[in-house]
Formats: structure tokens, sequence, C-alpha cells
């Protein structure tokens, strides 16, 4: 029996899409994949409020007999829910996550495949090399936000990856470990490690309909990766306040000088300068320590794995 490549494809409002996004994995399936994989598609409509789920009805029906999978949420969760409950509920040995409009092309799923089972990796991504047909400011957020991510996290995320990408079973498996709430797939592929190969391509524009970010969203998007993923903010607030303190004794010791060194006179003015300085920093350094414990917490909460081991030769610690 063939292995199997299973894809599992977020779809939120995306009734013209679908239909496309099957009829391009069918030509896959039954041209450069056939007899190398079986390909199995499992669907995840978001809360959908247009026809996405009965085209995803349909699809599924006229398929061969188990070969299309689809869950439907109950509202609108978010994409990165969706990828989760597809992760959850797949059982393909190979496993891809792509969008439904086509902005992920399906062709790139043969050299993805060819990586993971030739080449040795445990997973290959899709990096973007241009951003044709996106804004300047999107654009330019993007870069930035790349470059503090990656200085502030222990993560690393490759500049221009995308969610496109093909797993290893074992990897997924690392994946469903992280069974946080707040979910930032991008980094969590990241902190599981493994080896991963990025494939370049040019930007594709989504085959019919909109994109389905608001800037609101993509707002919380980044922000929920820096929350989740980065401390520095809080030891920026320790070593801010503590700089403050310092100097509102190295300011107090100025003022000591000039009053009796005779210099100068210490008006109410200065005295009111240095509480600023120390009460303030105080204020800050210990809002960040505290969030510091908060952080710890939230660590705690999250319960992500001490460890991951991707190959031993012990049997028991196998998985
Ligand atoms: N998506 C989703 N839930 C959402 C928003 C988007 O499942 O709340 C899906 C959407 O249907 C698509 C993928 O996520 O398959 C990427 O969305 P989109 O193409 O709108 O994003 P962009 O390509 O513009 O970044
Ligand atoms: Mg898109």
């Amino acid at each position: 029996m063939s292995e199997i490549m299973e894809l599992i494809v977020p779809c939120y409002n995306e009734e013209s899409c679908v239909d496309l996004f099957y009829e391009a994995v069918r030509e896959l399936a039954d041209g450069d994949l056939k007899g190398v994989v079986d390909i199995r598609l499992m669907f995840v409509d978001d809360g959908s409020s247009d026809g996405t789920l009965a085209a995803l009805k349909r699809i599924a029906e006229k398929a061969p007999e188990g070969t299309v999978h689809y869950i439907s949420f109950s509202r609108n969760m978010g994409k990165e829910a969706a990828i989760y409950a597809g992760l959850k509920h797949s059982t393909g040995d190979y496993v891809a996550v792509m969008d439904a409009d086509l902005q992920h092309p399906p062709a790139m799923l043969k050299d993805m495949l060819h990586a993971l089972k030739d080449e040795g990796y445990d997973s290959c991504g899709a990096r973007r090399e241009d951003r044709k047909g996106e804004g300047a400011v999107k654009r330019l957020f993007s870069v930035l936000y790349y470059h503090v991510i990656n200085r502030m996290t222990v993560v690393e995320l490759t500049p221009g990856s995308t969610d496109f990408r093909l797993m290893k079973r074992q990897m997924v498996d690392a994946v469903l470990k992280i069974s946080e709430r707040e979910r930032f797939t991008k980094g969590i592929f990241a902190w599981v490690g493994f080896n991963t190969k990025w494939i370049p391509y040019h930007n594709v524009e989504r085959a019919a309909g909109k994109s389905k970010w608001s800037v609101k969203g993509l707002f919380h998007y980044a922000s929920s990766g820096l929350i989740a993923f980065a401390r520095a903010p809080l030891r920026f607030a320790v070593w801010f306040g503590g700089f403050s303190v310092f100097a509102a004794f190295a300011f107090a010791i100025l003022l000591l000088v000039w009053e009796f060194g005779g210099f100068a006179d210490v008006r109410a003015v200065h005295i009111v300068i240095f509480l600023l300085l120390l009460f303030g920093g105080l204020c800050v350094a210990l809002l960040g320590l505290a969030g510091e414990y908060l952080a710890r917490i939230m660590s705690e909460v999250k319960q992500r794995p001490i460890y991951i081991i991707r190959e031993s030769n012990l049997q028991e610690e196998k998985d």
C-alpha cells in the first residue's frame, strides 16, 4: 500500500475557490504524484457564511470514497484553530497545510515530497521570493516584523516563509503536543525544530475572492506571535526602570555636590525630578519584574513539552 499524503485546507468563505482547488489537486494526483502517494484532503470550514460548506459536501460526495474529508466549525474561529483541528484529525504519513485560494501552488507538493522522502528532511516549506500584488505598507511591516521577532525570540522565523508546508508524521505529532490556546502556528513550527528545507517561489495572486485579512486581524496575528514567544519587552522594562533608578541616585549625588559645594542652589524642581526618576523607574522595573513572573506562569500553563526527540535507540522514549 502506498503512503498517504494528506492536505489540510482551512477555508473561510472560499466558495469561489474550493472547486478550483480540488481540480488542481486532482490534476496533481492523477499526474505527477500518481503511484507515488495517495492524496487525501481535509477541508476545514472555518465558520464560513457563504456556500463553502455546501461546496465541500459536493466535492466529498463526488470524490472517491474516503479521499475527501471535511470539518465545519460552529463559527469563525480563525485560521490557526482551523490548522490545529486539521492536524489533530489527520492520519497521513505526510501532512501538508495549505490555503484554499491556490496561492500555495499544489504543484510544489511534488518537490516538497521529494525533499522529505529522498533528501531526509522532516519538513519542507514554501518561501515567497517576492510579494508581488501586496501593498508597500504591508511589505514594510512584514520585513520589520521578521527583524524584530527574530531578535526577540528563541525561535528563528524565515523571512517570507508561508504557512504552506509539508511535514512528516513525526513532526505533526510534535506540533500537536503543543496544546496552547493562543496558537501562532508559524512560531510553533519553528519551535518544534526538525530539519526544514525552504523552497522559494513567486507570489501568486489568489484564484478568486478577496483576502480574509483585515488590518486589525493582521495586527492581532503579529502581536500574538510576539506575546507567545518574546520576553524581551519585559526585560526591557526591567532594564529601563533600573536605569532610571540609577539615574535618580546619580542626580541626587549631583544635587548634594551642588548644595554643599556651593555651586548652585537646589530648588524644588530638582527634588521633583529626582523623585520622578526614582519612583517612575521603580514602577517600570517592578512592572517588568511582575511581567517576568507572569511570563513564567504563562510558560508553565502552556505546558509545552520540555524537549522533543527526533531519534534515539531507546524503545520507550520513541514517542
Ligand atoms: N482563513 C481561515 N479563517 C480565517 C481567515 C482565513 O480559515 O479566519 C483561510 C482562508 O480561507 C485561506 C487561508 O486561510 O484558505 C489564507 O487566507 P487569505 O488567503 O485570506 O490570506 P492571505 O493569503 O491574504 O494572507
Ligand atoms: Mg491567500
